[in-house]
């Protein structure tokens, strides 16, 4: 084998069920990776990942070549020894984190040059060198450097911006050491513009690449806006090479996405959101910490088989948040990461058994029904509404309790990793 292997295993509207083979194991998929920035998926041990059914994980280039560097990584082993991960890896470039995270940055033809955001000391990041970094911390699908267009761009910005990922594209599939298992993918550009995405998927096909990224999506465009993008740029793109959308994103991101055709996803907001105590379940989101949870017996989804669900109820969770315990950040991260793949699990097998569609529906359907109406607290503690008749102090606005007890999900997904 050379590269890395994908075999389309069947195909239901546009939606695709595959399988991509590496040096370090297969990963079926449509497939979503935890994100595990620094060496670690944040409050959890990789057993406990594996156990949610994960079969690869994205490491990432920027953070982990300023911490330990990848010198250090390669010294130890890399990165699957080094995290105890003997599973597939994919890395990012680290152009995303680059632009977002570091300052003084100054790019150029050549590449970027920035200031490490924890200690100020300069790096030069090019094509060539994002490549090297990758190869010296083994990731098994190592990614190309790019420019994330920003959002909104003009069209003769998204072009500019475009063109440049795409001389760097060949300048990282001119560095990539082929071997057995491992594989480079491009990135699609193009900002919105249909005539943009078509030229740089005809670009990247003639460099040739083992899969095709769709980056410069889920950077504040909504859901409605990738979703249009996806159904230009999609059909345009390799049939017998894997997808994969980057930085996406929410349940109902991914079932539409699917939908759509895409294979692989990654997302920093299940294990970020379950750190800060935000569940996603089969009947949408939660946040731990609202006091309705507090004398609720009941599982936060009693469908999901994560030890979260199956040890503990809401009302113990609700106090670990409360009490700021650490095990309430790693049983929600926990429970967020299980859901997420068995949802993959579940869009699988219906691709598989020719019935997406039916089952998407009834998915999305769910998400929209909203949680479980709230138990009343037997040791009988109703809130307080006197609190909201008193008048506001002057100058401030009253502070009202809160009436919706969910929060807001974010209504557009986001590539963001910054704390990740
Ligand atoms: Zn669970």
């Amino acid at each position: 084998m050379t590269g890395i292997g994908f075999e389309l295993l069947a195909t239901d509207g546009r939606a695709r069920r595959g399988r991509v083979t590496t040096a370090h194991g297969s990963i079926e998929t449509p497939a979503f990776m935890p994100v595990g920035t620094a060496a670690t998926v944040k409050a959890m041990t990789t057993d406990a990942v594996a156990a949610t059914g994960a079969e690869i994980l994205l490491g990432n280039t920027y953070h982990l070549m300023l911490r330990p560097t990848a010198e250090r990584v390669a010294q130890l082993g890399g990165l699957h020894r080094f995290m105890n991960w003997n599973k597939p890896i994919l890395t990012d470039s680290g152009g995303f984190q680059v632009m977002s995270l570091s300052d003084l940055r100054t790019m150029s033809e050549e590449g970027v040059t920035f200031k490490s955001h924890l200690d100020g000391s300069r790096h030069h990041l090019t094509p060539e060198r994002s490549i090297q970094i990758q190869h010296m911390l083994d990731s098994n699908i190592t990614m190309c450097l790019d420019e994330c267009t920003p959002f909104p761009a003009t069209p003769a910005q998204a072009e500019s911006s475009m063109k440049l990922s795409m001389r760097w594209a060949k300048r990282s599939k001119d560095a990539f050491v082929e071997r057995p298992g491992y594989g480079l993918f491009g990135i699609v550009q193009g900002s919105v513009y249909p005539e943009l995405r078509a030229e740089s998927v005809a670009a990247l096909s003639d460099i040739g690449f083992d899969g095709y990224a769709i980056g410069g999506l889920a950077v504040g465009e909504g859901q409605e806006t990738m979703f249009t993008v996806l159904d230009f740029t999609e059909p345009a793109m390799l049939k017998q090479r894997p997808r994969y959308l980057m930085g996406v994103g929410r349940p109902s991101d991914l079932i539409g996405a699917v939908r759509r055709g895409v294979d692989m996803f990654d997302c920093v907001m299940p294990t970020r959101s379950g750190r800060t105590g935000q569940a996603f379940v089969r009947r949408g989101t939660i946040n731990i910490r609202n006091a309705r949870h507090a004398h609720d017996e009941r599982p936060l989804d009693a469908e999901c088989g994560c030890p979260a669900c199956q040890k503990y109820s809401r009302g113990y969770l609700h106090h670990l948040f409360k009490a700021n315990e650490m095990l309430g950040p790693m049983l929600l991260t926990w429970h967020n990461l299980h859901y997420y793949q068995d949802l993959m699990r579940e869009l699988r097998q219906a691709i598989a058994d020719g019935r997406f569609e039916t089952v998407a529906s009834a998915l999305e359907a769910r998400l929209a029904e909203g949680d479980l109406e709230a138990t009343t607290d037997p040791l009988g503690k109703p809130p307080k509404p006197q609190k909201q008749n008193r008048p506001p102090k002057a100058g401030k606005p009253a502070k009202s309790e809160p009436t919706n007890p969910e929060p807001a999900t974010p209504n557009t997904a986001t590539q963001d990793t910054t704390d990740e």
